[in-house]
């Protein structure tokens, strides 16, 4: 889906004020008006912004401050002169990713779920555990 332009600022004027790999979150209350948009240092605060405002929106409906609604929201990140949908190395969009896996021991078994910018994870018994892929 291609961004709309924010209320407050063109997108040119957006790209004149990026650095390269700066993040940015965008939320459309109401598809297909213009963006609200908010910087963020990590795709870890990108999600807990994103589910934040997904949940806000159904507690509006939920008091009835709001209509029925279609909302939509992103995660961007500024790359060769634009914006452009952000993707982990795995390739998962924003909503794909989580910064929580899924780390098992090769020799126990033992499982534990623990963040992923952690870069090593040590089983009870003593051995560096390893993360499982395609789980959560
Ligand atoms: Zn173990």
């Amino acid at each position: 889906m291609s961004e709309p332009k924010p209320i407050s600022v063109t997108l040119d004027e957006m790209a004149l004020k990026a650095f390269e790999g700066d993040l940015r979150v965008y939320w459309i209350p109401q598809v297909p008006m213009q963006a609200f948009h908010h910087e963020v240092k990590s795709p870890k605060e990108a999600k807990l912004i994103l589910d934040a405002l997904a949940q806000y929106d159904l507690f509006l409906l939920e008091y009835e401050l709001r209509e029925d609604f279609s909302n939509a929201g992103g995660l961007v990140v500024f790359e060769d002169g634009e914006w452009v949908d952000w993707e982990s190395e795995d390739g998962e969009s924003i909503s794909e990713w989580s910064p929580i896996k899924l780390w098992r021991c090769p020799e126990c078994k033992a499982q534990r779920q623990v963040d992923s910018e952690r870069a090593e994870v040590e089983c009870a018994c003593g051995e560096p555990m390893e993360i499982v892929e395609g789980v959560l």
